[in-house]
């Protein structure tokens, strides 16, 4: 269709609550308006994340997950599992922790709830202290909960789990494995019903989730599903108001990988609804799930600066997602994929003056606001009517524009003008190849910018 689905919607009548049941994202172009406006990223910059799975606490994930692949589908999984560290010690959480803190870094760090059936990370885990676990609960809540944002990867990330018993099903099949093919026929009510039983476990164990991970395969065969188990799952326990999950990632170079926001409803209403799924844009070219393969910082950029799939998708402007598994950041305690990353992280920032770090339920809340507000021009005058807050809310405007105010619940504010759009944060604008850019909090409910 010629004209954006949004505008589509908005002149034929048809409520984006009928839209909501396709469980299609909408189309990621559909931002710039007739009027000229368009909602560009936060701050003008590219929104960057590391999303880390199959982290927990204590225990080695790999190593205990192995086996139990294995037992499935032994010719795929012939890994020296015994090799690996049963532990990933907190003194390694810390370090890692306290490094990303020092350098700004932001994304996602799963608590898998019951770890390879080894034990309840909200109970005990056989094999180590009731104080380890506690300690290291603790250190997750002070450490990394401020940056990153904490998901459940389902309930083991190996068995699946008989929710009315707690107990594993007695079967090594894929049918029953998180992974593979349990959730793949599965109804939206089974699914959230499941996920619930996860996020409840890390709720019980005093951690806050917006979102969650899918492990392995979980979910790809059945993707509306999943995305309307996780809005009712997320907002069920965690009473999140715009709940995330991570389940896919695209590395080539012909693919989006802005968020997708889906199952809107209610947007007129008090009580709006949606659910985001982030797209991750890397592989884990870092140190491998399982800790036992090395990965390589020139897929990400090279030593030249010039090339890489991290380039590609800076240069695009989408977030650029990195994804990694925590044994392999570990490595054995050769800390291969942690070093990689630094050399990463290195890179990019010499390359770039204008990347922004942001958690994941940080870019899902924007995108939910750059997707769902409504903005009409009357007169000189923007009328923004968003479901949904946002920081940081940030307008290309092709118009001429002068002493630009903002009015919010009564109250109007002058935006100071800057030098340029580096310069760019709150409540402030700049001009910019004869466009206004122009970033100020956005309010849920009705905003107005006059000039
Ligand atoms: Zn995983």
């Amino acid at each position: 269709m010629s004209k954006s689905r949004r505008h589509f919607l908005k002149t034929t009548g048809i409520s984006a609550a009928s839209l909501a049941t396709t469980g299609l994202p909408f189309d990621q172009k559909s931002s710039m308006k007739d009027n000229g406006v368009e909602v560009v990223n936060p701050r003008h910059r590219v929104p960057v994340s590391f999303i880390i799975d199959d982290s927990t606490t204590l225990v080695n994930l790999a190593h205990f997950g192995i086996p139990q692949f294995a037992e499935v589908f032994p010719e795929n999984y012939q890994q020296d599992w015994r090799s690996l560290p049963r532990e990933i010690p907190d003194s390694f959480v810390r370090e890692f922790g306290e490094w990303c803190h020092e350098h700004g870094i932001k994304g996602k760090y799963s608590i898998v709830p019951y770890p390879a059936c080894t034990g309840w990370v909200n109970q005990f885990i056989p094999g180590w202290t009731k104080n380890e676990l506690e300690d290291s609960l603790q250190l997750v809540r002070d450490l990394m909960v401020p940056d990153w944002d904490i998901h459940p990867e389902m309930i083991s990330h190996t068995r699946v789990i008989d929710i009315k018993t707690g107990r594993p099903f007695p079967f090594a099949t894929p049918d029953y494995m998180e992974n593979w093919e349990w959730s793949q026929q599965k109804s939206a009510d089974e699914l959230a019903a499941y996920q619930t039983y996860a996020l409840q476990i890390l709720k019980d164990a005093g951690l806050y989730c917006d979102g969650l991970t899918t492990p392995g395969g979980y979910g790809s065969k059945n993707k509306s599903n999943l995305a309307q188990a996780s809005l009712e799952s997320v907002r069920g326990v965690f009473n999140a108001e715009i709940p995330h999950y991570f389940r896919d990632l695209y590395t080539e170079k012909e693919q989006s990988v802005a968020p997708q926001v889906l199952q809107v409803s209610g947007l007129n209403s008090h009580d709006p609804k949606c659910v985001v799924s982030i797209i991750g844009c890397t592989g884990d070219w870092f140190g491998g799930w399982d800790g036992l393969t090395t990965g390589n910082v020139d897929k990400f950029i090279t030593e030249d600066l010039q090339q890489g799939r991290m380039v590609d998708v800076i240069d695009s402007g989408e977030p650029a997602v990195m994804v990694c598994h925590w044994p392999g950041i570990y490595y054995n305690g050769e800390k291969i994929g942690f070093n990689i990353f630094k050399e990463v992280v290195k890179r990019i920032h010499e390359k770039y003056d204008h990347l922004q770090w942001m958690k994941l339920s940080e870019i899902a809340r924007y995108w939910a606001a750059k997707e769902l507000t409504t903005i009409d021009l009357r007169k000189n005058t923007l009328h923004l009517h968003a479901p949904f807050s946002s920081k940081d809310f940030t307008l290309s405007i092709a118009r001429k524009i002068n002493n630009p105010r903002l009015l919010q619940k009564g109250q109007e504010r002058s935006l100071q003008r800057v030098a340029n759009k580096l310069e760019l944060k709150e409540n402030t604008w700049c001009k910019e190849n004869g466009k206004a850019i122009v970033c100020f909090n956005l309010d849920k409910g009705e905003n107005e910018l006059s000039f």
